[in-house]
């Protein structure tokens, strides 16, 4: 036992750290996030006061240090912040108190096990996360203007002691006792990467004593939170390439601040080349979250998955430092940033779609990603229509691909449809003897071969009211249109389609004669069947 003054823990937070400790040991390392949080919380703080109070301005080379110590087994993280007063340490660490230690208890005796971490950040207890990792903690804290400092320790087991202490320069020492099992958190190389991975962006620098020396373990800079006019195409770039893991330059890069019900900072870019391993990719965004700079997550799918190609990072401040996946899914506030983040990303494309002199850019956007962003017409009504008014199509008339629009622009005057023609392969589908009757009567056909196209043309419908048709299933439209010219008579095969229909036996149901090919000698009709790419993906998945 420590000597001082002894204090039992507030109702309940003695039974709810033994729950906490016990709860918590699928994301350990989180302690580290919480503990820096509060040191950069702290440094803020000070720095505020500052402004008004000269006594308590900052040391010019304030850092919040980590310091392991493997023989002492022990791990300091310390800060030159505001600091807390005895009262402060025994009000602050003493209590579970913003949300009600029952109330906290109920929930996460509930949560599911996945969920347990992010409820203490939830609950304003992220500084009980350091009893994960230490079977004991003291917290030396001396506040700028004041002479004393207090030493708090706690075992987490039911009881704290407060005992005089001293520091010799303003601001807080939190000194983990570590556990037998932790040894992991002793070590230089693995505390590095911890804050590599969660604390990376905080604004204060962050110094790791490794062996006698002391080196600098963030090396983000937050580039979102600077204006505009300081940050270089350069930083941008590199920027992109450190969140995304990708080499290229980034095609669009967009960066702004929204404000409002909801506040945050979005930097997103829009890569000008497809990651080689893209197709095997999750189909969710991995856009990441921060709070207040600190990483939450980049499984919040803070973008639908049809622009899951997009990268970069939004920050607000709106959502507590630890928010559990339960209510990732369901606050309105990230509910509201989706929604934003996805309208100007969309923006964003159609203005460049529109953009005539980089018509080149554009092409390759769409080579790159179209096949991604076509999955939205299929699976989002809200931007089905828009998304469509997007989309490129390569047809039967020329190798440039063409919207939809200048398609319905160049429609035959007796021309009702939109037809397209779907398959596996581009060459194949280009030399389709199913499009001799269209080609012969100058009737565009849209030639789709991505995975999606088999799905979307159902979907949508139709474009400008014009029902899109499938190719193979509408030959009976053509004769409506004038019948092309036909060099000679035409041969009498009367006596042959009852000898091919001896011969194919039940493989078709029919055989016909007909006035749609032109240059081939037969060729299979599906009329009125399911679509051949269709069938083929049914197949496929067993249907
Ligand atoms: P939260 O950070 O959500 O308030 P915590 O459990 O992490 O909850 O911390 C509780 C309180 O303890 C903080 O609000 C702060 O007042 C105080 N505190 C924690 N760490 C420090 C520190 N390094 N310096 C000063 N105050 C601190
Ligand atoms: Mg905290």
């Amino acid at each position: 036992p420590v000597e001082g003054e002894q204090h039992e823990f507030s109702a309940e937070v003695g039974r709810l750290l033994d729950l906490v400790v016990h709860a918590l040991y699928s994301e350990r390392e989180i302690f580290l996030r919480e503990l820096v949080a509060n040191a950069a919380d702290a440094s803020d703080k000070r720095r505020f006061e500052a402004l008004t109070d000269a006594a308590k301005t900052l040391p010019p080379d304030a850092s919040i240090r980590i310091h392991p110590d493997k023989e002492a087994r022990l791990l300091t993280i310390s800060d030159s912040g505001a600091g807390m007063s005895k009262e402060e340490l025994a009000k602050n660490l003493g209590t579970i108190a913003r949300s009600g230690t029952r109330a906290f208890g109920e929930k996460l005796n509930a949560a599911k096990p996945e969920d347990r971490p992010s409820l203490i950040g939830q609950f304003g207890v992220g500084f009980y996360a350091a009893f994960m990792v230490a079977d004991r903690v003291d917290v030396v804290s001396r506040q700028p203007g004041s002479e004393e400092a207090w030493r708090w320790s706690s075992d987490g087991k039911g009881a704290y002691t407060l005992s005089p202490a001293t520091r010799e320069a303003p601001g807080t020492d939190i000194i983990l006792h570590v556990k037998a099992d932790a040894d992991e958190f002793l070590d230089a190389w693995r505390l590095r990467s911890i804050v590599r991975k969660w604390a990376d962006h905080v604004s204060w620098p962050i110094v790791l004593r490794e062996g006698e020396e002391d080196k600098p373990a963030n090396e983000g800079t937050a580039l979102w939170r600077k204006p505009k006019s300081d940050i270089s195409a350069e930083n941008y770039t590199e920027f992109y390439r450190r969140v995304s893991h990708q080499f290229d330059e980034p095609w669009a890069t967009l960066h702004w601040s929204a404000e409002g019900t909801t506040e945050f900072t979005a930097l997103l870019f829009i890569p000008s080349a497809r990651p080689f391993d893209f197709m095997e990719q999750s189909r969710e965004s991995k856009v990441h979250l921060h709070v207040r700079r600190m990483f939450i997550t980049d499984d919040a799918e803070l973008l639908p998955a049809w622009l899951r190609f997009v990268q970069g990072v939004v920050d607000t401040e709106d959502l507590p430092l630890n928010v559990s996946r339960e209510m990732l899914q369901s606050t309105p506030v990230l509910a509201r940033i989706r929604k934003a983040v996805t309208r100007r990303v969309v923006n964003e494309i159609r203005n460049r779609a529109r953009d005539a002199e980089n018509a080149a850019g554009f092409a390759t956007f769409w080579e790159n990603f179209g096949p991604i962003v076509k999955e939205g017409i299929w699976e989002d009504s809200e931007y089905r229509q828009e998304l469509t008014g997007l989309a490129r199509f390569h047809s039967t008339h020329g190798d440039d691909p063409v919207t939809l629009d200048e398609y319905v622009a160049r429609m035959k005057p007796e021309q009702e449809a939109i037809y397209y023609l779907t398959g596996d392969n581009p060459g194949a589908l280009a030399n389709s003897p199913q499009l001799e009757g269209y080609r012969a009567r100058g009737i565009e056909v849209l030639l789709l071969s991505d995975p999606v196209d088999g799905f979307w043309p159902d979907r949508l419908h139709s474009y400008q009211d014009k029902p899109l048709k499938a190719a193979a299933q509408a030959h009976a439209d053509l004769e409506k249109f004038e019948t092309p010219a036909q060099d000679g008579e035409a041969a009498d095969v009367s006596a042959l389609l009852p000898a091919l229909k001896d011969a194919l036996g039940e493989t078709v149901k029919e055989v016909r004669a007909s006035a749609r090919l032109v240059g081939s000698a037969v060729v299979l009709a599906n009329d009125g069947g399911p679509d051949p790419m269709m069938r083929r993906l049914m197949q496929r998945s067993g249907q």
